[in-house]
């Protein structure tokens, strides 16, 4: 069976009109994992899971607490929650923030988002997570982050979540087919609020090359773009630092994998 990773939402903080936050399917070997589940992504999974219930979906990982990466991972569990109470639970590999954060939408009560999903925290030790060994790691951001690679047999996709720059990344998208990297490029437009001070959180096209660059990476794909910054100029930034291939993330793109 062919692989493949569909972009379910490519934009930070915040969706723009007609897009959505981060999130991704991953399908491979038959089994369809999403990273990231931010604002506006959960309709998308779900047509393309041609399901209301996400009946289909195997897995769900999640980077950190953050809402643009998990919020619509509430809207799944109301769709499994009233339309499959039953079923075997979906398990959902996440730092421990995230299900404070679901559970905080159901007054405290982690107990029935517990009975959808089975909580598997990151980062840890490998995970086997259908065919692919799950490898994260702790990369720095507001709130802990969990870097994410996921390796089968002739295929290995890594994908940062929102990190800095960190030596870590290199090691995240060792010679990655494809490493989703986060290019905020938060500071391209005049009106958006300065980054804060001390230690950085977020990446921009070249701090994402050069992540990609120090991974021999074969292709890398540009994501978490904020909101109306010009993704093109994102692009030419990292593609004079990184030799390979390097993609825009768009809602609904399609990349075939290997
Ligand atoms: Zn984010």
């Amino acid at each position: 069976m062919s692989s493949r990773l569909v972009v379910l939402g490519s934009c930070g903080a915040w969706p723009e009109a007609g897009r959505a936050c981060s999130g991704y399917l991953l399908e491979h070997d038959g089994y369809r994992v999403v990273l990231d589940l931010g604002y506006g992504t959960l309709p998308r999974l779900l047509a393309i899971l041609g399901s209301s219930v996400a009946d289909g979906l195997d897995a769900v990982i999640v980077t950190h607490e953050h809402p643009d990466h998990m919020v619509d991972l509430h809207g799944l569990f109301r769709a499994r929650w009233f339309g499959r109470r039953d079923a075997p639970p979906i398990p959902v590999y996440a730092p421990s923030g995230v299900l404070n954060r679901v559970a905080a939408l159901e007054d405290d009560d982690a107990s029935v988002v517990r009975r959808v999903f089975d909580w598997l925290p990151l980062p840890a030790d490998p995970y086997q997570v259908g065919p692919f060994q799950l490898r994260s790691v702790d990369l720095p951001h507001f709130v802990p982050n969990a870097g994410i690679r996921l390796s089968s047999p002739g295929l290995t996709l890594a994908y940062t979540g929102d990190t800095g720059p960190d030596p870590a990344l290199a090691e995240l998208g060792r010679d990655a087919d494809l490493y989703v990297v986060e290019a905020s490029d938060r500071d391209q437009q005049h009106t958006t609020p300065p980054s804060p001070e001390g230690a950085r959180m977020h990446m921009n096209g070249r701090d994402a090359g050069h992540a990609a660059m120090a991974a021999t990476a074969r292709r890398l794909m540009l994501t978490h773009f904020w909101p109306e910054n010009d993704r093109e100029l994102t692009r030419a930034s990292a593609t004079a630092v990184f030799e390979g291939e390097v993609i825009l993330a768009e809602e609904g793109l399609e990349v075939r994998l290997p």
